[in-house]
């Protein structure tokens, strides 16, 4: 067992941390009053090579692993959770899924350019009638000529008001349920589709979320994912990876917070002595770290797991499950120990805290993942 991680993942880390904190922290605070990244980011994530981590060189990515995937979500995380929700949802959700299970002309014609960072990927499960019980989709898509045509709304979908390249679930077969359900290449430029609204969350402001319509909007037969009635196949075959990729985000955020944390109970005073000198900030700050060595150990455990074709899902849902719940918990406290000042807008804890508490929400709820996991005990 090696707790380390390898050589080129730690240069990865710091290279991805220095990007970070130099080229998206001055604009983060930009960014959220617009409520979208700015566009130029994702050619300069492009030009680092993040974006196609994981995505072999001949499809234009930058190899490596998911651990690679995971450390380069953390290390972004650190500095802007909306950006790495955004870069979770193209890199991982979209351009992992087409990798594997794109045809060799699909991934030819979409990831190079997801890689690079010219086009902006996104995926689309959920709808305003089907969240949790993702399968009871009812986006309809029947067969016309060499074409599919599309009916339908999504909802919630991360870079949907500014994808170029969707990866869309419908019916296909609607009396067959989850049988009956095919995974779609969509281009937004493709007639039918439409952004209907760009949502305003709680969190991850700057991390646009769109409701997206699609009327009669035709999808060349060419652009089927996988095969026909078998989507919950494509669906399914990269939760696990997606979970554990995802599992990073909240990650970075607690490590954040941490360090800011501690900076504040050395620097802050009261009762003429610095607040760290206080049992009570000590304990927290001491079962913060203890909780975020934990996270990390899990969700490393789980890429590693995952990468030797030995992870299960409760694997992935427990790396998740924790992360997320804690890193809601280490804002909470990192604002307490901040007192009044990190109750202010001019602390970033306020947004750390609303962009954590989404991790619990989206890619399957905290009761969801329970669910998983207890399933899985229980079988
Ligand atoms: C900012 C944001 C970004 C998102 N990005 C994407 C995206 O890119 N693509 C995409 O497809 N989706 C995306 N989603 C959707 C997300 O995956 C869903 O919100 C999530 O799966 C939960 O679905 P729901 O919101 O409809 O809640 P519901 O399923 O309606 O759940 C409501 C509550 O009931 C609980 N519940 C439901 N079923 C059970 C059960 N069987 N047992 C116990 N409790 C249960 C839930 O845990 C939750 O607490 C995003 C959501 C948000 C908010």
């Amino acid at each position: 067992m090696d707790f380390d991680l390898p050589e080129a993942h730690r240069l990865l880390r710091d290279s991805v941390l220095s990007f970070s904190r130099n080229e998206i922290g001055p604009r983060v605070e930009q960014m959220e009053a617009d409520g979208m990244f700015p566009p130029d980011l994702w050619s300069q994530l492009g030009d680092l090579g993040v974006l196609g981590v994981g995505i072999p060189e001949e499809c234009g990515g930058s190899g490596l692993d998911l651990l690679a995937g995971v450390v380069c979500i953390e290390q972004i995380a650190r500095v802007s959770g909306s950006v790495a929700l955004s870069y979770g949802a193209h890199t991982n959700l979209c351009a992992q899924n087409l990798l594997r299970n794109g045809s060799d002309r699909q991934r030819q014609t979409y990831l190079p350019a997801l890689c690079s960072g010219s086009a902006i990927g996104a995926l689309a499960i959920t709808e305003p009638e089907a969240g949790s019980d993702a399968v009871s989709l009812q986006l309809r898509a029947v067969r016309d000529g060499d074409d599919y045509v599309l009916n339908g709304t999504k909802m919630f979908i991360t870079n949907g008001p500014v994808a170029q390249t969707l990866i869309v679930y419908a019916k296909t077969d609607p009396s067959a349920n989850s049988h009956g359900i095919s995974a779609f290449i969509v281009e937004s430029g493709f007639a039918g589709f439409s952004v209907s609204r760009k949502l305003e969350k709680f969190g991850h402001r700057a991390s646009p979320t769109g409701e997206l319509v699609f009327d009669d909007c035709r999808v060349p037969a060419g652009n089927l994912l996988g095969l026909e009635n078998e989507g919950v196949a494509v669906m399914f075959n990269g939760l696990d990876s997606e979970r554990i990729f995802l599992s990073g985000e909240p990650l970075g955020i607690a490590e954040e917070a941490l360090q800011m944390a501690t900076a504040y109970a050395k620097q802050r005073k009261q009762f003429g002595r610095p607040i760290g000198d206080f049992q009570m900030i000590q304990s927290k700050l001491a079962d913060m770290y203890t909780s975020i060595e934990a996270a990390r150990l899990l969700t490393y455990r789980a890429a590693v797991r995952w990468q030797q074709g030995a992870a299960t899902s409760m694997d992935a849902a427990a790396a998740i499950l924790f992360s997320a719940e804690m890193a809601t918990r280490v804002c909470l406290e990192t604002m307490q120990i901040q007192g009044g000042y990190g109750y202010l807008n001019e602390s970033p804890i306020g947004r750390m805290l609303a962009d954590a508490k989404l991790l619990e929400i989206g890619a399957g709820t905290s009761e969801i993942r329970r669910m998983i996991i207890a399933r899985e005990l229980l079988n």
